[in-house]
């Protein structure tokens, strides 16, 4: 029988954030949806000029924050497109 207590503790792995992306003028991009109605969120025209945390659901007026940073919510991902419009 093997002794747990003989077996060392995983060593801890710890996220690291580029600094620069906890600046707050510095919004992620994300494909976001409404976590209520499922709606696609992409901030376009004013929203698209602000960095912001929170985002208000054009469809059923929920308001959720994705993560903790700004987040930006597009269409596709800068450089990456596998996605069809609809
Ligand atoms: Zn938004
Ligand atoms: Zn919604």
């Amino acid at each position: 029988m093997v002794s747990y207590r003989d077996i060392p503790p995983p060593p801890k792995k710890r996220f690291r954030l580029e600094s620069s992306k906890l600046e707050p003028d510095y919004a992620i991009p994300m494909i976001l949806h409404c976590p209520d109605c499922g709606a696609r969120h992409i901030d376009e025209g004013e929203f698209a000029e602000v960095a912001h945390h929170t985002h208000a659901c054009q469809h059923c007026g929920l308001v959720w924050r994705p993560a903790k940073v700004n987040t930006h919510g597009v269409r596709f991902l800068p450089g990456y497109r596998n996605e069809e419009v609809a």
